[in-house]
């Protein structure tokens, strides 16, 4: 069940499954010349919360590096009331705004984990598990109907990392009118705002990585930068399309590159019910770390 989606861009191939395995495609790598502002979260400090929980230190907007305190963001239950004060829309960097960023612009050897989660969270436990393990951030982009049916693993990867946009319904956004387009951006930015009391702004991924000019004028007008992949696992597929953990791993470590965005997914295969990028994140990890890359969050890409 995958298809090719024809793309106007050269700068992402998109290949999609049916939004029941809510998966991307591949997209080549992108060099990008812009304003470096990623600083590096590899160093992050423990905390001593009674679940031990660690927390991740991120890039602010100005670029430093902070240590976010997560102590209390254990396993509670997803709040039914959050503050949902909307901030205004804040103007993406230039540099961002027209195309999908498929690599961080950036000369130091780092990588952005990036998860995807549509269909289901069957490996979220052991991602989230290994990132805190591992003391590695990494940002996570959710359906706005994937917080509705699993609101506390929600607001489990929202205290584990950051928080992107996946859209509402996982459509192919360039064949909906542009109100529909908004309204799946901004629908989906209200519950995950809701419920895990985090806005998803800057970080916004097209669902089956397929956009026009149309969409992603719409996405960047709404305040998002379009992050794409330099390189998609393809964990997705799953032991019966071929794929094994190992795949997954050598999949990342060849496209190893100072910037590189790994796309994962957070659901297992619906057809094999594998995890293999869950399975797969203890490796990778370790892959890349032999190779003398550092991990970020993508947080700093808004602050231009
Ligand atoms: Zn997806």
């Amino acid at each position: 069940m995958r298809t090719s989606v024809p793309r106007a861009s050269a700068t992402t191939l998109a290949v999609g499954v049916l939004m029941m395995a809510a998966a991307c495609g591949s997209s080549p790598p992108t060099p990008h010349v812009g304003p470096t502002t990623i600083a590096t979260a590899t160093s992050a400090t423990p905390t001593s919360s009674a679940s031990g929980t660690p927390t991740a230190t991120y890039p602010t907007a100005t670029g430093t590096t902070s240590t976010t305190t997560t102590a209390t963001a254990t396993t509670s239950p997803p709040p039914t009331t959050q503050t949902s004060t909307l901030a205004p829309t804040a103007p993406i960097p230039a540099a961002f705004v027209g195309h999908v960023v498929s690599r961080i612009p950036t000369s130091r050897k780092v990588v952005a984990l990036t998860f995807d989660a549509g269909a289901n969270g069957d490996g979220v436990d052991s991602i989230l598990a290994t990132l805190a393990k591992e003391k590695v951030a990494a940002s996570f982009y959710l359906t706005g109907n994937f917080v509705n049916a699993f609101p506390t693993l929600a607001v489990r990867m929202s205290a584990a990392g950051r928080l992107g946009n996946h859209s509402t319904s996982h459509p192919h956004l360039p064949t909906l009118t542009a109100a529909q387009v908004t309204t799946q951006v901004t629908s989906a930015q209200a519950t995950i705002l809701r419920v895990t009391g985090e806005d998803p702004r800057p970080l916004f991924r097209f669902p089956f990585g397929d956009s026009g000019p149309r969409d992603l004028r719409l996405v960047n007008d709404l305040g998002y930068i379009a992050v794409g992949w330099t390189v998609d696992t393809l964990g997705w597929q799953g032991t019966s399309g071929g794929r094994s953990v190992n795949s997954v791993v050598q999949r990342v470590l060849a496209a190893a590159t100072p910037g590189e965005i790994v796309l994962m997914h957070v659901g297992s295969n619906p057809t094999d019910h594998s995890t293999l990028d869950a399975d797969a994140v203890p490796r990778v990890i370790a892959g890349l770390r032999a190779a003398g890359y550092g991990f970020v969050s993508l947080d700093a890409l808004g602050s231009g």
